[in-house]
């Protein structure tokens, strides 16, 4: 491939930190570049939350999940659309994913069909442990209204903002602060990357406490190895995380990139039957893919024709995620909706997005799209 969806984009502070990891010889996954990292990115989220480094994404969610008390044959509420590793958590803790849609303006979890679902299965008294939004694409989800349902029905809220660090919900609140809990990721592909990694953050102390407890195989306080329960060995390496304190200094300016890169389609391609995420009121989406869909009937071509003739010129795209009650996985498993996320699936497209992506390369895979799409 010539030209990637999303690579990774060093600033060049990387190296530098990680040496400096490398003289400490906290060759480990503890050392003071792995506090130093969740320092910081607690800072960036505005301070006041505890963060705790991990492995990945997917293990900050099955902690996560596992503080709220998801166990054998719990609910857990999920978006439909995510990636695997939004969900396969539940399936570690023997829990049950309900999936629901998304709201067609905002491409996030529909807030009105999780309220009335909510509000049968309060008087079924059948309740989920936990519910678990994603912040799609760059963009965050409605952290007032979640927060609202969430605290009306006493039911825990695990936000999934792997796909937004660096985003803003409001002028005064970043995604990765919402519910009891957020995870984010730092894995190759997304914004920011320490090559694999993610983070925990939640605003309750003893969640994070537990969390850093069961990240390092849940050993009881005694000079001998002591377990009153089972853990995971979960710790972000602190090589890791120096090359996550480089990545931070970038953060904004990688968002401001892809948003710029994300404009630029959006000139470019705008037709009848063309349609870009709709980025909600108020908030900040880093773009962190640029995402659109292509209704046939009007464009006279589909989103397959595009991604395959883009392939074939060795440029990257891809449709936008499969959700998850389609999948053979999830078969038979209760889904609340009308087909939106089906729609977008269907008809949509992520493009290279990467924030080092040169201009000429942009306006390659822009001219190619419209050629194409003018035969
Ligand atoms: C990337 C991603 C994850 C998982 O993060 P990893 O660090 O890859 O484990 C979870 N949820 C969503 C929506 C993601 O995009």
């Amino acid at each position: 491939m010539r030209i990637w969806l999303s690579r990774p984009h060093m600033s060049g502070n990387e190296e530098a930190k990680v040496a400096e990891a490398f003289a400490s010889n906290f060759v480990a996954p503890i050392g003071p570049q792995l506090n130093e990292f969740e320092a910081v990115v607690s800072d960036y989220l505005g301070g006041g939350l505890h963060c705790v480094a991990l492995s990945s994404g997917s293990a900050a969610l099955h902690l996560a999940l596992r503080l709220a008390g998801v166990g054998h044959g719990d609910e857990v509420w999920v978006s439909s659309m995510t990636f695997a590793g939004g969900v396969f958590p539940v399936n570690y803790l023997g829990g049950k994913p309900r999936f629901f849609d998304l709201d067609p303006q905002s491409w996030t979890i529909d807030t009105q069909i999780l309220a009335e679902q909510l509000g049968i299965a309060a008087t079924e008294g059948r309740l989920p442990k936990a519910i678990v939004p994603t912040d799609l694409y760059g963009q965050s989800v409605d952290l007032d209204q979640l927060e609202a349902l969430a605290a009306k029905y006493d039911v825990r809220l695990v936000v999934d903002s792997a796909e937004s660090v660096g985003a803003s919900f409001s002028s005064t609140r970043k995604a990765g602060t919402g519910g009891d809990a957020a995870i984010l990721s730092f894995n190759g592909n997304k914004i920011i990357t320490t090559s694999g990694g993610g983070m925990l953050v939640t605003k309750h102390a003893e969640w994070a406490e537990e969390a850093r407890f069961l990240a390092t195989q849940a050993r009881d306080s005694a000079p001998h190895y002591e377990h009153s329960t089972f853990g995971y060995n979960y710790r972000l390496s602190n090589i890791c995380a120096a090359i996550g304190l480089g990545q931070m200094q970038v953060l904004d300016a990688r968002a401001k990139r892809r948003r710029a890169i994300f404009a630029k389609y959006e000139r470019a391609l705008a037709a009848p039957g063309i349609d870009f995420m709709p980025e909600a009121d108020g908030q900040f989406s880093t773009r962190w893919l640029t995402t659109l869909t292509i209704d046939p009937e009007q464009v006279g071509a589909n989103r397959e024709g595009v991604r395959l003739m883009l392939l074939e010129h060795e440029i990257e795209s891809r449709p936008l995620w499969k959700p998850m009650h389609m999948q053979p996985l999830y078969s038979g498993t209760e889904y609340h909706g009308c087909g939106v996320d089906e729609r977008l699936f269907k008809n949509g497209l992520c493009l290279p997005s990467g924030s080092d992506m040169s201009d000429a390369e942009q306006d390659e895979v822009i001219e190619r799209i419209l050629s194409f799409l003018a035969r």
